[in-house]
């Protein structure tokens, strides 16, 4: 048997058995067995290792959309070998927005390394909506194109929803085509909007489950709140939308398994919002007064409490960015008769 110091026993032990039970939490187990290897034994007086092992696991997004890429590197070459084309991702992008640029730069990389053609456009903010129309219309029609992102937000002259609206539900790498939409709320999703989706994919990863859980979502957005809760309805949650006029927020909070947090507030969630044990993903992407990028969640307070807790930067951030690419390749599976 290999051999353990006994507080990695308690870890392993108290881990068991709050998973077994549910009811009891890991650390309400630690201190029960803590005291009872006191009793018998000369349990270390300095329990910090101990303490430490009973904060909440890391959501590691960084490695989880490097897995996704890494799997869609075959795919793309699949479609390459049937059809003679890389799944293509048309990327638009008007204006000067340092941080759009950024973004796109970001996807665009990442699209690279995963085998998956780029047809880059760049449009000065002079833009006129009907050139965007136009250009989005010739890229509907084109077969190297199985997916259209528009970077957003367009400049204020331009109408995003009829910009969104215009991209063919069938290239719709984004998922906020009304169409897709009302495919997920009726159950029977083809392309799901990227953010959601990643954080679907890190619920799954903790190995917690989704089905009978009780799940809060905290903001009612278009493209991450209320997708996000239907996609949590489809695997048989019991969601909770909160937003601005929620009352009594934290009692609602405090109630969730699974507290997933898109409210733009940086550090919002403080740990006496967090029921113990819960599975808690923080979409926010914020800058706290030191000029750093932070969450919605106050990571060092709920750490200490949740079960399992997602890290800004390097949580939902990658794994949105690899949902482009997923339904980029799917949209190209799809179109290849390879679904
Ligand atoms: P949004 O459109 O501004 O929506 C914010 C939502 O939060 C609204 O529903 C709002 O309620 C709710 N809200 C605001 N303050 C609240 C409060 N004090 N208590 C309860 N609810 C409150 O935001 P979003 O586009 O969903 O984005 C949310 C955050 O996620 C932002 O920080 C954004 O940058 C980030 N984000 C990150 C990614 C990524 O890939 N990492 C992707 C998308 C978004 P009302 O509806 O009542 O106003």
């Amino acid at each position: 048997m290999v051999k353990r110091e006994r507080w990695e026993w308690t870890r392993i032990i108290s881990s068991s058995i709050s998973r077994l039970t549910r009811r009891v939490s890991r650390r309400v187990v630690v201190d029960l067995l803590k005291n009872a290897l006191l009793w018998c034994s000369d349990f270390p007086d300095d329990l910090s290792t101990e303490e430490e092992s009973v904060a909440a696991r890391l959501i590691d997004g960084k490695t989880l959309a490097l897995q996704v890429r890494e799997r869609l590197v075959g795919e793309s070459a699949a479609v390459l070998a049937k059809t003679g084309m890389k799944p293509g991702l048309a990327t638009i992008l008007v204006g000067d927005d340092p941080a759009s640029h950024q973004y796109v730069k970001s996807k665009q990389k990442a699209c690279d390394a995963a085998g998956i053609y780029i047809d880059d456009h760049k449009l000065p903010a002079s833009t006129t909506q009907a050139e965007l129309l136009a250009l989005i219309e010739k890229k509907n029609a084109d077969p190297k194109i199985h997916g259209i992102l528009v970077q957003l937000p367009l400049p204020k002259h331009i109408e995003s929803r009829v910009v969104l609206e215009a991209v063919s539900p069938n290239k719709d790498a984004d998922g906020f085509h009304p169409y897709n939409f009302g495919r997920l709320v009726e159950g029977n999703p083809v392309f799901e909007a990227c953010t959601p989706k990643g954080v679907i994919k890190m619920i799954e990863s903790t190995g917690v489950g989704i089905e009978g859980k009780r799940a809060v979502v905290l903001g009612r957005s278009n493209i991450v709140g209320k997708p996000l809760a239907l996609m949590l309805l489809q695997r048989n949650a019991t969601v909770t939308i909160c937003h601005s006029k929620t009352k009594d927020l934290a009692a609602v909070c405090r109630e969730a398994e699974l507290l997933l947090v898109a409210i733009g507030k940086a550090k919002f969630v403080t740990a006496d919002m967090v029921r113990e044990g819960a599975v808690v993903i923080d979409v926010g992407t914020n800058r706290w007064t030191d000029g750093k990028l932070c969450g919605d969640v106050d990571f060092e307070s709920v750490s200490q409490k949740a079960g399992w807790i997602s890290p800004v930067p390097g949580g939902v951030g990658p794994m949105t960015i690899a949902m482009l690419l997923d339904n980029t390749v799917e949209s190209a599976k799809r179109m290849a008769g390879m679904l």
